[in-house]
């Protein structure tokens, strides 16, 4: 598909390409330039990403000059592009695309290509080694799914490795406990789920973890995954293409065992909590409520929303391989810390690591540390019970 490519990634390119594949795949010809996509997105402004123009170049000309590190990689894979089309057309996919055929060129910042390769290697794009993978479960009894667990507890790279956000892992293996949830984990057999590397475009990649993954599955005859990370639970709901096993998300889980009364939170948090939608939460699966839920269901807790809620909510821009390079220019996630402070929220709730990881060095580069603090909903409720 790829006709000829120019070598620097700090310089603007043109891609010659044969446009079949891609004006078929992805409806471009269904496209009324309404600019609706470019309008909605978060990062347009500050990276100079006009997915709409990409859209039509590619269909009338055959051809896209791009400027790759900027405009290519600014895209968080939010997903409000699609949203907002009126055609029903997936703008961030067809991007993947094109970022498909920049990985299969080398046009990739070399951070991108460091956590790609550590995922091959070590299977998780934070460059440490598989032996550590359960160093977040070094003071608990948690045990391998092997040993006749009903769910797998899919821990993911970030919660595993990363010291701040292990204590999310810790707090849901809490609050699963309590609720005698019959629930284990891979241990060192866990692997990178993949989500990141089907964002950055690397399709080879990602077809090789979903083999590794699905055997690792099958060996254990796991029929359901809960994880924290709403991109691996999205990845293993709507892009493993399987039917052997049903994947939820903690939030979703967390509500149920509330309704069954196996969850009742009885300290009280007199706390103000404004709760963040994670896109790949809310936009891309209708999840809006669960989380709500298991926060409100704390006594105490006065709820708070912003402005740009549920499917309006602002990206963190911490997806889409967006951990991994910076584009610069002002952060959304410190719009989203300044909001919450603004509104007298005292804890500002996610649902997702890199929500997480993005806020808390917000609240660090707005000046907002000791004003407001970053908590996922299992550490809350786990704090609650
Ligand atoms: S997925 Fe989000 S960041 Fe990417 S082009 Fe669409 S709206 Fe912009
Ligand atoms: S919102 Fe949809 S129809 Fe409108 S310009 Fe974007 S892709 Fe085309």
């Amino acid at each position: 598909m790829l006709l000829k490519s120019c070598s620097s990634l700090s310089t603007k390119v043109t891609w010659k390409m044969n446009p079949q594949e891609l004006v078929e795949k992805h409806k471009l010809l269904e496209c009324i330039q309404c600019g609706m996509c470019t309008g909605s997105c978060p990062v347009a402004k500050k990276a100079n990403l006009n997915i709409r123009r990409y859209m039509r170049e590619v269909s009338a000309s055959g051809r896209l000059t791009i400027h790759p590190p900027n405009e290519l990689w600014s895209c968080t894979t939010c997903s409000t592009c699609g949203i907002r089309c009126p055609k029903d057309l997936n703008p961030y996919e067809f991007l993947i695309d094109i970022r498909s055929m920049a990985v299969e060129e080398g046009q990739i910042a070399p951070t991108l290509r460091d956590a790609l390769e550590s995922i091959f290697k070590n299977g998780n794009p934070w460059g440490r080694i598989r032996g550590k993978r359960t160093e977040w479960s070094q003071d608990l009894k948690v045990k391998h799914v092997s040993q006749g667990a009903e769910v797998l507890y899919y821990v993911g790279c970030t919660l595993a490795y990363d010291p701040r956000i292990q204590n999310v892992a810790k707090s849901l293996a809490a609050c699963f406990e309590k609720a005698q949830l019959n629930f284990g984990v891979l241990g060192e057999e866990e692997n990178c789920c993949g989500s990141e590397v089907y964002g950055m475009g690397e399709k080879g990649l990602f077809d090789f973890l979903v083999e590794e993954n699905m055997k690792v599955f099958n060996k254990y005859g796991v029929k359901q995954v809960v994880t924290n990370c709403p991109h691996g639970f999205n990845v293993f709901k709507n892009r493993y293409n399987q039917t052997s096993f049903e994947a939820q998300h903690h939030s979703q889980l967390l509500a149920k065992l509330i309704d069954e009364n196996r969850l009742n939170p009885s300290k009280e948090l007199n706390k103000k909590v404004i709760y963040h939608d994670p896109c790949y939460l809310g936009k891309q699966n209708n999840i809006y409520d669960e989380p709500r839920k298991v926060i409100e269901t704390i006594k105490g807790i006065t709820l708070l929303e912003f402005d740009r809620s549920r499917s309006r909510s602002l990206c963190c821009e911490g997806g889409g391989g967006r951990m991994w390079v910076d584009i610069p220019g002002p952060r959304l996630a410190e719009i989203r810390v300044k909001e919450a402070v603004e509104v007298g929220a005292e804890i500002l709730a996610v649902a997702c690591p890199f929500c997480m990881l993005t806020m808390e060095d917000a609240v660090k580069t707005t000046g907002n540390e000791g004003k407001i603090q970053i908590m996922d909903i299992a550490e809350l409720l786990a704090l609650a019970l």
